[in-house]
């Protein structure tokens, strides 16, 4: 990000003149009080939304450059999202969500079931492929979540507050398997309340008002 600032319609500047440069292999947290524009990062680093001044760079594209088609072409081989509120189809069987992550890359509906049988395997929950949302614990939903976020092999995990739903049992599972993934080469961004899990990161980054302090 080079000097990004994003203004909503109605006048909220969430961030305001950011420039960050994550390399590929990093792990880190964002850090921040509630309204400080950590989930706006996410969302620009994840080219799910334009900055409004600025420029977002993604392994060498420019999103602001791109059309809409090929940023969703970016944002599904290359990104993986995780999100605090799991964000699984209801009554959807987990491979069958994990395989929803390959919707969009041109992979066919019979290797988009196998490779997802495989991301399960990747999360611990080979077992649980035909088990439905609700009949998982919190903490299966998120690592369903993350074997859909992860079954395209993205380059870049951008998860947001991954734990805020979960006891610390289950939070501590979540994390430990970020921290695998992030050792098996993929870079890995979590934005995070929690001190402990923001302290045991290598890198911290923090915002507030919209603008990088120091962590
Ligand atoms: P955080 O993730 O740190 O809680 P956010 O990035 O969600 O912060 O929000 C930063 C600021 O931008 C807040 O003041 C919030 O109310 C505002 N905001 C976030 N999303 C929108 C939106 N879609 N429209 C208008 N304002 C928004």
């Amino acid at each position: 990000m080079s000097n990004v600032s994003k203004t909503y319609p109605g006048g909220v500047t969430a961030l305001d003149d950011v420039s960050l440069s994550v390399e590929g292999g990093e792990l880190l947290a964002v850090v921040g009080p509630s309204g400080s524009g950590k989930s706006t990062m996410l969302h620009l680093l994840g080219a799910l939304d334009r900055p409004s001044a600025g420029t977002v760079q993604i392994a060498g594209h420019d999103v602001a450059a791109l059309p809409d088609r090929a940023l969703s072409t970016l944002r599904a081989r290359t990104i993986g999202f995780v999100f605090q509120q799991f964000h699984l189809a209801a009554g959807v069987p987990a491979v069958d969500n994990v395989a929803d992550g390959l919707l969009y890359t041109g992979v066919r509906r019979r290797e988009r079931r196998a490779r997802a049988q495989h991301a399960l395997d990747r999360v611990g929950l080979a077992h649980r492929a035909h088990h439905r949302p609700h009949e998982m614990s919190g903490g299966e939903r998120q690592r369903v979540a993350i074997a859909r976020a992860v079954v395209a092999d993205p380059a870049l995990l951008l998860a947001d507050e991954p734990t805020g739903n979960l006891d610390s049992a289950s939070g501590s599972v979540v994390m430990n398997l970020l921290h695998d993934l992030h050792r098996a080469g993929t870079t890995t961004v979590v934005i995070t309340h929690d001190r402990d899990i923001a302290a045991a990161l290598p890198r911290r980054i923090a915002l507030r008002d919209g603008r990088l302090v120091a962590a």
